[in-house]
């Protein structure tokens, strides 16, 4: 059978996808989705698509999206472009963005795309931490399915982690990553991670595939006002905590 063709998502930058023939998925996962997600019936394959590199938040610039999320809503409609072109009269259920229990991680691990570096993130051979899930969707299409890529964490061979050197926050220093003292850091009012995160941007892995700057202001402003705003909430369900 012959492959898929992803031109269009490529040019635009959602240059990472996988198709997962949902009876392939470890049971667990697959029920999950099914069973969880107000889904119609029919639907056989689960599409994953990311972005690598800089392209996507180019594309997104230059496109007339005009949405609070304009990340979000550009790869959204340009991956139901891509669908209804490829697979025309398909049925289709979003599960990201949106609120289904995806675990986008552990797809990216079956597509070959994600071993966890010390911050969490996920890390591949040539794209380093930069990429990221952009749409997850089941659908009743037919499509091959998409090999897994074989490939080795480059974590395992970095000399002197500078990741977790560089952590503003030590939030790496025993091994593990402590979200809390993360978070923390980036709250103060002299963080240097209020806008980016500096342990990411000491990875030499895939520099230059490195996002624009303009996109990480984006992306990690975007978080530290999430942050904020569930820390506040948090504290008005508990407040003699
Ligand atoms: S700096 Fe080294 S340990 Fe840290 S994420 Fe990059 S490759 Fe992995
Ligand atoms: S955002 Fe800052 S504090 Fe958090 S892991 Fe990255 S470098 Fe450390």
């Amino acid at each position: 059978m012959s492959g898929t063709d992803f031109g269009a998502l490529d040019a635009v930058g959602l240059n990472l996808q996988a198709v997962f023939d949902l009876d392939d998925l470890p049971d667990h996962l697959r029920d999950r989705l099914l069973n969880t997600t107000d889904s119609p019936p029919g639907l056989r394959q689960l599409i994953l698509i990311g972005n690598a590199g800089p392209t996507l938040w180019r594309s997104v610039c230059a496109s007339d999206i005009d949405s609070n999320d304009p990340i979000d809503a550009f790869s959204v409609r340009e991956a139901n472009r891509w669908l209804d072109q490829h697979c025309p009269g398909h049925t289709q259920h979003r599960l990201y963005p949106g609120h289904a229990p995806v675990d986008l991680q552990q797809l990216g691990q079956l597509a070959g795309w994600h071993h966890a570096s010390p911050f969490k993130l996920g890390i591949q051979p040539g794209w380093g931490t930069w990429f990221a899930y952009r749409v997850a969707l089941l659908a009743d299409t037919a499509l091959p399915g998409t090999a897994p890529r074989h490939t080795t964490s480059p974590c395992l061979g970095c000399i002197d982690s500078p990741c977790v050197r560089s952590c503003p926050a030590g939030a790496m220093a025993d091994g593990n990553f402590a979200l809390d003292a993360c978070i923390d850091y980036r709250q103060r009012p002299d963080s240097r991670c209020a806008d980016t995160c500096v342990a990411r941007l000491h990875c030499p892995v895939g520099e230059a595939n490195r996002y624009d700057t303009a996109q990480i202001r984006h992306v990690y402003s975007n978080s530290l006002r999430m942050i904020a705003r569930y820390r506040a909430t948090a504290e008005q369900r508990s407040p003699e905590a």
